[in-house]
Order: C-alpha cells, then sequence, then structure tokens
C-alpha cells in the first residue's frame, strides 16, 4: 500500500495537489411552490424531494444513497414517500433533515406505519455544521440559512455544501524519489508527510434570502434558489410569509463571490421563461458576469443540466 502511495507520488507529484473536480451531472426540477429537487448522479446525492423525483428518474432513482433535505415546506419533500419505497434497502437511503422539523419524523412514522413492507431507510435530524460522510473523500455540511425565522438554537432550515478532502504532500517533500519517500514515510509516518486540502466543489442553498454572501464564497458549483425577478414581489412575500431571494440580489451577489459555475432555481411559475432568460442575460451583462449560468425552468425537468448552454454571454 505505502510502496504505492509512493509511487504515485513520484510518477505524478501533483497528483495529490490537484482538486479532482469531476464534471458532475446535475438533474434537477425547480419550481416554487410546487416542487424542487436535485440530483447528483456521480456523488448519489439528492437534494430535497419534491413531488415528482421518482417519476422523473425512474430506475436511476435507484443510485441516490444520502437525501438531504432544506426544510419542511412541502414543495420540498412530498416525493419522500413515493421514493422511499420504491428504494428503501438495507442502510439507504440515509435521509436527513433540519433537526428541529418536526415534519419528518411526522413522515417517517407515517410511511412506517403506510408501507410497513419497506424498511432499511434511515432518517436522521441533524444540526448546524453537521459533518456527513458520503464516500471516502467527500463528506456533506450542513449550513443554516434564514428562509425560516428561528431562535439560534433551533434548525429548521439548511443549504448544504459538499467538500472534497485530498491529501496533498507538504511542500518540503515534492521532488523526493520514491525510495526517499518511502524511506520519510518509515521514518516519520504518511500522515506528517502530507496536509489536507479541502475543496467545496458543490453548494445548494435551500430557500433562502441573499443575507450572508461569505457563506456561498469558493465554491466551484453554486445552486441558488432565485424565486423572484423583481423587487416588489420579494418585499412582499418576505414580509408575510417565509424568506426568499431575487435574480438580481443573487447575481449581485455572485458578482463578488469566487464561484465557478451557477445554477438558478426555484423560480416562480409567474414568470414566462423569456422574461426569466432575459433577466439573467441583462443582468449578466450589467454585472460582468462571465462564469456559466444555467437556470431551471418553471415546469421542466432540467437533465444533466451542466451539459447544456449556459445562459449568459460568458466571453
Ligand atoms: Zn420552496
Amino acid at each position: 500500500m505505502l510502496r504505492v502511495w509512493a509511487e504515485v507520488l513520484t510518477r505524478d507529484p501533483q497528483y495529490l495537489q490537484r482538486s479532482i473536480i469531476m464534471k458532475l451531472t446535475i438533474t434537477g426540477y425547480s419550481t416554487a411552490l410546487f416542487s424542487t429537487w436535485y440530483f447528483v448522479e456521480e456523488l448519489g446525492l439528492l437534494f430535497d424531494a419534491g413531488d415528482g423525483i421518482t417519476a422523473a428518474l425512474l430506475q436511476k432513482a435507484r443510485k441516490i444513497d444520502n437525501v438531504f433535505i432544506s426544510h419542511a415546506d412541502r414543495d420540498h419533500l412530498t416525493g419522500l414517500l413515493q421514493f422511499n419505497q420504491l428504494n428503501a434497502r438495507e442502510g439507504f437511503p440515509k435521509i436527513f433533515y433540519p433537526f428541529n422539523s418536526s415534519s419528518f419524523p411526522a413522515i417517517e412514522t407515517f410511511s412506517k406505519n403506510f408501507d410497513p413492507h419497506v424498511s432499511g431507510t434511515t432518517w436522521k435530524g441533524i444540526k448546524e455544521n453537521a459533518h456527513i460522510q458520503i464516500k471516502d473523500d467527500l463528506y456533506v455540511q450542513s449550513i443554516r440559512n434564514n428562509h425560516v425565522p428561528a431562535e439560534k438554537d433551533v434548525f429548521k432550515s439548511f443549504g448544504y455544501q459538499v467538500y472534497q478532502v485530498k491529501n496533498k504532500l507538504k511542500k518540503e517533500y515534492a521532488g523526493l524519489s520514491q525510495e526517499e519517500i518511502l524511506q520519510r514515510i518509515a521514518e516519520i509516518g504518511k500522515e506528517r508527510m502530507t496536509e489536507q486540502i479541502r475543496t467545496n466543489i458543490l453548494t445548494y442553498s435551500g430557500d433562502t434570502p441573499v443575507d450572508d454572501p461569505e457563506r456561498w464564497n469558493n465554491t466551484k458549483i453554486l445552486i441558488h434558489e432565485a424565486t423572484f425577478l423583481g423587487e416588489q414581489e420579494l418585499n412582499h412575500a418576505n414580509t408575510h410569509r417565509n424568506k426568499h431571494s431575487n435574480l438580481e440580489q443573487v447575481l449581485r451577489m455572485v458578482s463578488r463571490l469566487n464561484i465557478e459555475t451557477l445554477i438558478l432555481g426555484h423560480f416562480s411559475s409567474r414568470y414566462s421563461n423569456e422574461e426569466i432568460d432575459r433577466s439573467i442575460r441583462t443582468l449578466c451583462d450589467q454585472l460582468k458576469i462571465k462564469i456559466p449560468v444555467y437556470r431551471v425552468l418553471p415546469g421542466e425537468v432540467n437533465r444533466n443540466i451542466l451539459a447544456g448552454e449556459p445562459i449568459n454571454n460568458t466571453i
């Protein structure tokens, strides 16, 4: 094992330094009020489980191991029942949700009574900054957002970040031969020769107002909600109900952050596709946003979002 490791380092010293960002296949549906879910195929991950998720994914839903629900609004969770009864198997799926959302224990109980033949699923409430390991080198972290007003120690609404962890050879050991590396490993141990690099490869905002941009900084791919195009609807909605974002606020925020790719969703169905696309293009031009911006239009399943053309001008 050590020899293999040393060989890799000698052959390709950059190997462990590169953060290996695979091209992710992200499929999603996201329309405010009706349903939201995003499936990340390579990671076996589902963010939110709105109505229709299983009908859209068919057998591919079986690839989902871990489900992270952002909050208990019905458009984010009513697909759980069918998804679970078709896909439950020993130890999977693992369903995670904000610790203080009582809707989930209620669904768990209902699901167990309604489908007593179904077993294997784990349901787990998590607090903010929880680290959930989903692969050897990947974990998901819960990030509190302010969609649902709640006291500091009450957890009702999350975004989620996916981190990749790689071990990088420390600078002082770069350039050693395979034999030298093996010798050093024997002397001081592998751990002391390397340092950990964490890369935020993907972030899902959940439903959220734009209030703490730093939370979303330095992510490779940001999936963010943009429920409204204009300020007026936003003000009206945010005084009466849980809080949302509008497109201009999101793009203004993104223009100041270090993000490589943006996916916008959760648009209100009051807007036409043309209105949404025109607004995105106009604002991206105004704000000089050159990173690729994709969008999930109301009422449509978007398959492999990142394989499509960005909606804005990226040159
Ligand atoms: Zn929603």
